[in-house]
């Protein structure tokens, strides 16, 4: 049987990303907008990508009734001992201010070499049906954070991020959205998630 699915997203870019790669899976997605639905932006109170994911996955599938796919991701840096984590969206204390985020970030790097400014894209996807019944999956995108902004492309810290899989040549800002899809933690988050869906 074929299903349609929700997202819970209010992040237009985020949303963009998990339409275009779940669509080819054969994952049907709809908008909330399109079915008349305002869904409650949930509190992300987890401490956990997987805790935030499934929070905003169980809220959406509740209040609109269809099952709901949710991503909670964000940047890992290792020299940060990890941050910004799960607090990537309000880093610089803003929700959502990606420049002010990257400002901060590169202040935080400021005189660290490019060797040591190893980091991670991590995305955990949640999928909630109406039955109770519960889909996760992961994905982590590696590369360095550069000493500048470069690339129009994506969102949030997208121009910071040097992707290990182009040699840390090219941020993932200046990527096409089918490389980004291609190598990007959420691609590989979705593309295990779909196989699930599919079992
Ligand atoms: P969320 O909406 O709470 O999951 O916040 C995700 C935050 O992590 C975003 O606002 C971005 O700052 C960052 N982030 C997650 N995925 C990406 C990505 O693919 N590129 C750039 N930044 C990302």
């Amino acid at each position: 049987m074929i299903m349609d699915y929700i997202l819970a997203t209010h992040n237009l870019k985020k949303r963009d990303e998990l339409h275009r790669i779940l669509s080819p899976l054969g994952i049907r997605v709809l908008l909330a907008e399109e079915l008349g639905i305002e869904l409650t932006d949930a509190e992300e109170t987890g401490t956990t990508f997987e805790e935030n994911a499934y929070i905003k996955a169980e809220s959406g599938c509740r209040e609109s009734g269809y099952p709901c796919i949710a991503d909670d991701s964000g940047l890992s840096v290792d020299y940060l001992d990890g941050a910004p984590g799960v607090y990537s969206a309000r880093y610089a204390g803003e929700h959502g201010n990606d420049e002010k985020n990257n400002q901060k970030l590169l202040a935080a790097l400021e005189g660290v070499p490019f060797e040591e400014r190893g980091a991670s894209f991590i995305s955990a996807v949640c999928c909630v049906y109406p039955d109770g019944r519960v889909l996760r999956a992961k994905g982590e995108c590696r590369g360095r954070i550069g000493f500048e902004e470069v690339g129009d492309g994506g969102f949030g810290y997208d121009p910071l991020f040097m992707a290990e899989k182009y040699d840390y040549k090219l941020s993932t800002a200046q990527l096409t959205a089918e490389q980004k899809d291609a190598i990007s933690h959420r691609g590989a988050a979705l593309r295990q998630l779909a196989a699930e869906i599919g079992e």
